[in-house]
Parts: C-alpha cells; structure tokens; sequence
C-alpha cells in the first residue's frame, strides 16, 4: 500500500468506486485459502458490476497457487508472491522506481523475476472454485483483507534512500548491540544471514515447495526497511513492526516455513528507526511481530536479541506501550523477562502459542516439551513478571490424538488458567511433515474437542474477569463500539490489538467525550466471559 501510495494511486475502502483492486491472501490452513477464495470471487463481481478494471492478488496464495489462481479465475489480471512486492506497481501500471532505488535493498538475488512453476491443479484442500461461485455473496466472509486503488492521481513520488546512503540510528549513543565489535554503531548493522538451524533444515527439504502444484520453487527472500514506503491501516496511535520473516522450526503441521521462507532478521538500527518514525507520526502502542519473534537478530551475531530491542524501543519517548506476539516457549529467557518487567511502557502481557501439552503430540508435532515443562514456565514468567496477561493456542485433532491425550490437553488448561486462548482445529496440510501421518481424526471429533475446550476456557476466564470488577487500570480508547454508539471500546495493556477481549466504556465520568488514541484511567465495573466494563475516572493521560 505504501509502494502504491507513493506512486500517485489514491487507496480507497470501497470496491464498488475503485478502478483496480487488489486482494491480499492468506493460505496458511483450509479455512484461510477459502476465505482468500471467497474474497477474491467477491472482488471479480465489480469487474462486471462496478468501474474495477483491474484485479490483483497478492500474498501468500500467490505462493502457493500462482498459476491456477489465474487459470480458473480468469478475472485475475495479476498475481503478486510475498516476495516480490514492487510487482505491485507494474500489476497496477504504475511505473516503478528505478533499481538502485528499490526500497527492498536487503533483497538478495534475483528470486522476485524469475519463477518457475511446477505441476497442476488445485489442492482438494480447497473447496472448487466452481463450488465457491454458487455461494451468494452474503455467505462469504471477506475477512482477507481487500484494497482498491484508483491510479493516476496526484503523484506522490518521493525519494528514499539506498543501503549506503541510510542513517544509523544508534550511530551517536555509542551502542551496539552486537557481539562482535566489528558490527559496532558507526557502521551499518550487517544484512541477516541464515542461521545453522535454518541451513539444516533446508539440507532436511524443509522448505522445498516441489509437490506443490502451480507453485514456484523459489522461496522469497525480501525484507522491508525504515525506508520501505509504508500505509497504516490501523488506528492512528497504533501500529505493527515486522521485525523478522520467515521460520526455521519444523512444526511438522506448518507450512508458513514454505510460504515464507527461512528466518531472516531485520537490521537492529532498522526496526529502531522505523519505532521512532511512527511515533513522530502519532503512534504510542507498538506490536513487534514475526513468525518468531523471540529468534530475533540470531542471524545478526545479535546475543538476547529480542530482549536487546525491546531495551532499546522502550526508551523511545512517548512510546506508551510495547510488546511482541508469537513468542517460541523454549526461548522465554532470564534477561527477556526482566526486560518486560524492568520498563513501564512495555505490556505486562505475553502471546506463547504452545499447540498442545500432551508430549506424545507435541513430539510428533516437532515441538518437544509437555505440559510438566510447559508449566514450570509459566511459573516462572509470573514470579519474573507479576499480574503478566498469558495468551496461547492451541491445535486439536493432530492426526493420532487420543481422548486420552484431548483430557490432559484440558487438564493442562485447568492448571495453566491463561487470561485468553484460542484453538484451532488442524488443517490437513499438503507440503506439511505431518500430511503424510496416519490415523488421522473425523471432522466431528475435532470439532467436539474444540468445543470443550471453547467451554473450559469460558468458565476460566469468566472467574479472572470478576476479580478485575473495583480495578482501576489504564486504558486505551479506540472509538465508539461497532454494536451500539452508546458503548465505546477500548484496551489495557492486557489486551492485544484485535485478538483478546474487550473493555466497554458505558460511563465517560465528568468527561463530556472520549477522543479515540488517547489514554484514560478508569475503573472496571462488571465482568462478563470474557469482556469487562469500565467507567472513566480522568484523562485524557
Ligand atoms: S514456529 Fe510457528 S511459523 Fe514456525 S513452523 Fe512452528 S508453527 Fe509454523
């Protein structure tokens, strides 16, 4: 959206006004591919009903199905992978900017021009195109996130910088944050290289995309930069840092690894430049996010990476909250949690996707660890980081999960009491270690575990909601509530933009009116499952 933003395209939400649109894809499970589908079908209508002459699709479908997303939907006029972003511009018929300009300068190799696809067809994971078509348009959610564009319009075209002409943010604080001295400030942070773990697992085919039909083998490679062009869709005071690409585990139910390529870091001085442009734009809640956000900066010679960043972000002035999602459970180190508990400013609050807590499926899942060592860790986050929010997920219907296996799952919840949890059911994924195990699980077992543990976790989290009812916590408004104007949402530090709960805000106090960004203090009034409801005290903060 940058890229095309700064190339004169005037971004519009509104499919029906604009002349191309853009859909940008998800296909990381079923239900995701499907919903990808669904959007772009939804789309292709304006085509022949609205002024749209032009339909693109992007993301990680494109990686997947690159030719047969053109082949049976013939509404598509392009297709964009992950990585290969500046296609965008040409898709569009915006001119790009010259090579030397590239905004993706840490790029390596040739990968975004050449492609070179493998076999046929559709997966049969995906529901047919034909079938899709049938469904009235109501019936599709169109949750993958569509963009439309009208190009042309006054040009924006800015200037960036090259590689060598980039500013190094930590060059006059006489910091480095890296091992060996060579890679001091004063000279540009080293580009990501790979790291051992993610060499082996290539050498293991861990990546390889060969079985994948209309696929191309090559894997992306980009990273963005400070100097990428960038169009915030969230909130004004809120945004989102990608602080790494890619994932060298081998979860044997995942194929992101494949979509996304190997783990690769973004310059330290980077992510430090770009937390400090945001918030010079009005930005005070930050969310570094990643594959896996706690291997940050390995690949860099980084020592205690993430926790060395969030240092170095939290001392950002008038940066009000920081945190990261998708932390990996055997990389929650001694110095990370002091880290989070030393500042102010960064969120009592830790996402640890887990997937299960049975050891025999977590060992088939190529994770390791089990509940026992699992709860020895949150032990030890609470006593670091006291009153700290703990999300995680979960996957049921590994193929040869047992009841047996499903009860200690709930028995772990029991124990664990997480402030927000999430299941999914598992995907059957082509590509994926676990696709060729047996004993796979009927679709009606699945659901019914998801179910119990949906309900365990309810009765969970409605008995910690009620102990927050007196509290008084600090929140952020984010405007009035899409359910009743009477309402206003917001967040505490506890809550994660867009996945936890919510606060509603039924009282504004002696306040005539809230503004949307802004902090105020305000004290919890009533509980319900998950959501609580608060009454504003003073502020804004
Ligand atoms: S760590 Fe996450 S992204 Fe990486 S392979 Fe495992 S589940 Fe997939």
């Amino acid at each position: 959206m940058g890229l095309l933003d700064r190339a004169g395209a005037r971004l519009t939400s509104h499919p029906e006004e604009a002349e191309i649109l853009v859909v940008n894809t998800c296909s990381f499970i079923d239900t995701a591919k499907q919903e990808s589908v669904d959007t772009i079908l939804e789309m292709a209508r304006h085509k022949t009903s609205g002024s749209a002459r032009k339909l693109i699709v992007a993301g990680c479908l494109v990686e997947r199905y690159r030719d047969e997303i053109r082949k049976s939907i013939p509404e598509v006029d392009a297709v964009v992978g992950t990585g290969e972003l500046e296609a965008i511009l040409q898709a569009a018929g915006l001119a790009a900017p010259p090579a030397a300009l590239s905004p993706f300068n840490i790029l390596t190799g040739g990968q975004a021009a050449q492609t070179r696809t493998v076999g046929q067809g559709f997966s049969p994971g995906i529901q047919s195109v034909e079938e899709s078509r049938a469904l009235a348009p109501e019936a599709r959610s169109s949750a993958s996130s569509s963009l439309a564009t009208r190009p042309g319009q006054e040009s924006q075209a800015g200037t960036h910088k090259h590689a060598s002409e980039k500013q190094n943010p930590m060059k006059d604080t006489g910091f480095s944050p890296y091992i060996n001295p060579a890679q001091s400030a004063g000279a540009l942070a080293p580009e990501a290289t790979s790291r051992a773990e993610g060499d082996l697992r290539e050498q293991q085919g861990r990546f390889r995309r060969d079985e994948w039909q209309g696929a191309t083998h090559l894997l992306p490679t980009y990273l963005y930069d400070e100097t990428t062009p960038r169009f915030l869709t969230t909130p004004k005071s809120s945004a989102y840092i990608k602080i790494a690409e890619g994932c060298d585990h081998p979860c044997s139910f995942c194929v992101i690894p494949n979509l996304r390529g190997k783990f690769r870091s973004r310059r330290f001085e980077s992510v430090v430049a770009e937390a400090h442009q945001l918030v010079a734009r009005g930005v005070r809640e930050i969310t570094l996010i990643g594959q896996d956000t706690t291997c940050y900066g390995e690949d860099l010679g980084l020592k205690d990476g993430l926790a060395t960043l969030l240092d170095a972000l939290a001392q950002i002035p008038n940066l009000r909250w920081l945190r990261f999602l998708y932390a990996y459970p055997n990389r929650i180190t001694g110095k990370l949690l002091d880290t989070i508990a030393r500042h102010d400013n960064i969120c009592k609050y830790l996402d640890l996707p887990l997937q299960h807590a049975s050891p025999d499926v977590l060992k088939r899942m190529k994770r390791g660890a089990g509940a026992g060592i699992f709860l020895k860790t949150l032990e030890k986050v609470r006593a670091a980081v006291p009153g700290i929010a703990l999300r995680t997920s979960f996957i049921v219907g590994f193929p040869g999960e047992t009841a047996q296996d499903s009860v200690l799952l709930e028995d772990f919840i029991k124990a664990a009491k997480f402030d927000w949890l999430g299941v999914f059911t598992y995907s059957d994924e082509e590509g994926s270690g676990a696709f060729s195990l047996d004993a796979k699980l009927p679709k009606r077992t699945i659901e019914s575990r998801k179910r119990r543990l949906m309900k365990l976790q309810q009765s969970i989290s409605k008995r910690a909601k009620q102990q927050w009812v007196g509290r008084e916590l600090t929140l952020l408004a984010e405007g009035e509530s899409e359910e009743t104007p009477l309402l206003w949402e917001a967040r505490t530090q506890f809550h994660a933009p867009e996945i936890d709960g919510k606060v509603y805000i039924n009282d504004f106090g002696d306040l005539e009116a809230l503004e949307a960004g802004r902090f105020y203090k305000a004290q919890i009034t009533e509980a319900h499952d998950y959501d609580v409801v608060a009454r504003v005290l003073s502020g804004p903060l």
